[in-house]
């Protein structure tokens, strides 16, 4: 397939309307790291900085860790990567840590509220990639974040390490992007001041469908039951597009289903221009906006919304008139 991709590989997702969608790559192992070249990928807007310390049988030093995030730069060769800081605890259970007994892991102390209420790690993580930006393009994105408050303390503590770093010499970033993911309703519901001191947003489909649905996406009984192009889940996506527009936020969706072909084009004609995906993914994305008109598309979408619990039927329908050239 990765042949059959690759005289795609130097062309835009430009859509026929013109409007061009930028199409990123998820990774976070290194083994993840020569896709970069294979799947045109433009960056790498999702990187899972959990899976290095999950793959260990010790907590990581900081020196190792910043090789780990130099390596990742050097091969990104100028292109932003977007590091997520750690999302661990309660489900991502690290061999070496001790285990919380929780109810309900998945809403329970985990990503950055451990990151918050225990902030070892976090700032070893944060000096780590501090140390290893150099002058390159980087990114760095707080996972399950729920309220304005908790971005920024983040935001805080990774600013404070910075001036930390300035002081012991260090060279630190200049033009950081400091950014979220929107994993939690809550967060697209924040109040004005939030959208205003962000430089990015991120939605995690993954876990925001799961507590929009209240259908836990591990389990096999329940995470297929509701559609992401359900007529309500797309009215929330048209919401949150609508206030990073107000607010001029750059937003972009990196859960799974940014990489399946159908919910990408919805999500690129409802509006959000920055999909990241596994790279496998790309591919097929881009032949499909390419074929598309957006706007066309947004028609039948929005028409859709009116009387459909799910646009899928009538947005396949739409598909199949389109000409395949
Ligand atoms: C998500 O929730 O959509 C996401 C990208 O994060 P993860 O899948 O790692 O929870
Ligand atoms: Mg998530």
């Amino acid at each position: 397939a990765q042949e059959r991709y690759a005289s795609l590989r130097q062309l835009p997702a430009q859509s026929r309307c013109g409007t061009v969608t930028a199409l990123h790559m998820n990774a976070g192992l290194m083994a993840d790291l020569p896709s970069l070249e294979h799947s045109g990928a433009e960056s790498v807007g999702l990187f899972r900085t959990e899976l290095q310390f999950l793959i260990r049988n010790q907590m990581p030093k900081r020196a190792e860790l910043a090789r780990i995030y130099t390596r990742v730069l050097d091969a990104a060769k100028g292109r932003t990567v977007t590091f997520r800081t750690l999302d661990i605890g309660s489900d991502k259970v690290l061999p070496y840590m001790k285990p919380q007994d929780e109810p309900n892991p998945a809403m329970g102390w985990r990503a950055i509220r451990v990151g918050l209420d225990k902030p070892g790690v976090l700032r070893m993580q944060l000096q780590a990639l501090i140390r290893a930006h150099g002058t390159r393009p980087m990114s760095v994105m707080f996972p399950f974040i729920a309220e304005g408050s908790e971005y920024r303390e983040a935001r805080a503590l990774l600013l404070r390490e910075m001036e930390r770093e300035r002081a012991l010499g260090h060279p630190v970033p200049e033009g950081l992007r400091i950014g979220t993911m929107l994993e939690t309703p809550a967060l697209a519901f924040a109040p004005d001041h939030f959208f205003r001191d962000v430089d990015f947003i991120s939605i995690g489909g993954n876990d925001l469908k799961q507590f929009f649905f209240a259908a836990d996406r591990e389990n096999e009984r329940v995470r297929r039951r509701y559609d992401t192009l359900s007529a309500a889940f797309l009215e929330f996506v048209r919401r949150i597009v609508a206030r990073c527009e107000e607010h001029g936020v750059p937003l972009s969706f990196c859960g799974e289903d940014a990489g399946r072909p159908i919910e990408a084009m919805c999500f690129a004609a409802m509006g959000i221009r920055t999909l990241s995906m596994r790279p496998a993914s790309i591919g097929p994305v881009k032949t499909l906006l390419r074929r598309i008109d957006l706007a066309g598309l947004r028609a039948v979408i929005d028409a859709a919304m009116l009387d459909h619990d799910s646009v899928r039927e009538p947005v396949i329908a739409w598909l199949a008139t389109q000409s395949g050239d």
